[in-house]
């Protein structure tokens, strides 16, 4: 009894433990790999579905690559400059305007419509008139385009967008910035001051422009049939909109819209296999199928751009759709990603164009080309009339440089972090970053 005690109870005989590893090896070993071989294929497939197409010769190239002598007689496109902004930004809005003025406007003589939530004071007015050389006009949005929808329970939105504030998301504690997201996103395009134009390009308080614009870019972007133009492209705040992807990729899938080249460069492939695939669906940022948006998208706070697409009844009844969910208050969504994922859905990439010509800052972030080499028409009575005629002041030129009279840095062509501008590109271009490039895009 004691023996037995001490040595436990009987117990079934065991396989040795090399017998279970040459079954393991014999029965499992080689479905395990075809599994996992089959697995990697089929990611492999998945992305390579997925992945952007590389054109055949460049589709988007610079509309000019050096000095014009601007064409002053040539006909103007119906378009206006626009820039949104309160009586207390005056200094840093004078200071956008006198920019633009001496490096384009000065020559094509648009109007700039200035629009603000509140009435406008008498002196930004005075100030403006007197430095907008194409006219200015004052425009107060009407009450109903910088709130919430009627719909929404206010004081619920309001604690949301109190709690957003508390966790730190950019700018979400803000209620005017939530109007004014949702306002940029689809009721500035149908306001009643800017009927009469079909074009519009924005400006801010507090931006710079570099270069001498020498030519016209609404006449340009008609002329080559683009809806978009940008300069800088970066990533979004993930924080700020975990929902937008999925009610943008579903609406897509609603109406059963081709997946274009420009929404594949906006695509993050799965590296998960099916069927696991579309359980990462259920994270933020991801479509049904489960494939990420790599948060890229073109900042707004520029953009040169065709006003009846966005006027469109396809991107207008995505705007409602958006604004149904509530995601412009119960998130902070952006007008930038919303313009970008609409644009990525509905037009064909060729369309949208990238003003790399042109030297452009906000905040920390600037594009600046470098100095065309014997591109400068030095002796341009007209160029020279506006304040830029001293090549003392012109960055140096340099070989592949496109800029005209640019007074930036142009030894750094790329200096932002630049992976999103890489990949927006891709289905216009040739161009293909190697390895090390496509790395260092990422961090710088
Ligand atoms: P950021 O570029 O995302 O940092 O945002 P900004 O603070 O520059 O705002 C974007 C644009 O909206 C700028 O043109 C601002 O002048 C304008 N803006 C922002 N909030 C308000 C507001 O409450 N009232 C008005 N009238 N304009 C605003
Ligand atoms: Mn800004």
């Amino acid at each position: 009894m004691f023996r037995r005690f001490v040595r436990g109870p009987p117990r079934r005989k065991a396989w040795p433990r090399s017998t279970v590893r040459g079954w393991v090896s014999h029965f499992c070993r080689i479905p395990l790999l075809l599994v996992a071989v089959a697995a990697l294929f089929e990611v492999y497939l998945h992305r390579s579905h997925l992945a952007v197409q590389q054109p055949e010769h460049e589709l988007d190239e610079p509309f000019a690559t050096s000095c014009q002598e601007p064409a002053v007689d040539q006909p103007r496109e119906k378009a206006a400059l626009v820039m949104l902004a309160r009586n207390k930004d005056l200094a840093a809005a004078l200071k956008t305007v006198q920019s633009i003025e001496r490096h384009f406007n000065q020559w094509y003589h648009y109007p700039i419509v200035f629009l603000n939530d509140e009435p406008w004071g008498a002196d930004f007015i005075a100030t403006m008139n007197a430095t907008a050389s194409g006219g200015a006009r004052f425009e107060v949005i009407p009450k109903a385009e910088w709130t919430y929808p009627a719909w929404m329970d206010t004081s619920s939105a309001q604690s949301s967008i109190a709690e957003q504030g508390r966790q730190g998301i950019l700018y979400a504690g803000l209620e005017t910035y939530h109007h004014m997201c949702r306002f940029y996103s689809g009721a500035f395009y149908n306001l009643e001051a800017l009927r009469d134009y079909k074009w519009y390009w924005r400006i801010e308080p507090d931006v710079d422009f570099y270069c001498s614009i020498t030519y016209d870019p609404f006449v340009e972007l008609a002329r080559n049939n683009k809806v978009y133009g940008f300069t800088i492209a970066l990533n979004e705040e993930p924080s700020t909109c975990p929902g937008l992807f999925r009610e943008v990729a579903d609406w897509k899938e609603q109406h059963d819209l081709p997946t274009t080249s420009l929404w594949r460069a906006m695509l993050a492939p799965s590296w998960v296999p099916w069927p696991f695939r579309s359980f990462m669906g259920r994270f933020s940022h991801r479509n049904r199928d489960g494939d990420a948006w790599n948060m890229c998208h073109y900042w707004s706070n520029f953009e040169i751009a065709n006003l009846d697409f966005f006027r469109s009844k396809n991107y207008q009844d995505l705007y409602k759709h958006l604004e149904r969910s509530g995601g412009f208050y119960y998130e902070r969504w952006g007008d930038a990603p919303v313009h970008a994922l609409a644009l990525a859905m509905l037009v064909p990439s060729e369309r949208v164009h990238h003003f790399e010509d042109l030297g452009y800052r906000h905040d920390w972030y600037y594009q600046c080309p470098a100095n065309a080499p014997g591109g400068q028409l030095p002796a341009s009575e007209v160029l020279n009339a506006g304040g830029n005629g001293d090549p003392s002041n012109w960055s140096p030129a340099r070989p592949g440089g496109i800029g005209c009279r640019c007074e930036c840095d142009g030894s750094k062509t790329r200096n932002y972090a630049t992976y999103c501008l890489q990949r927006l590109r891709q289905p216009n271009t040739t161009q293909r970053l190697g390895l090390f490039g496509w790395l260092y895009s990422w961090f710088w």
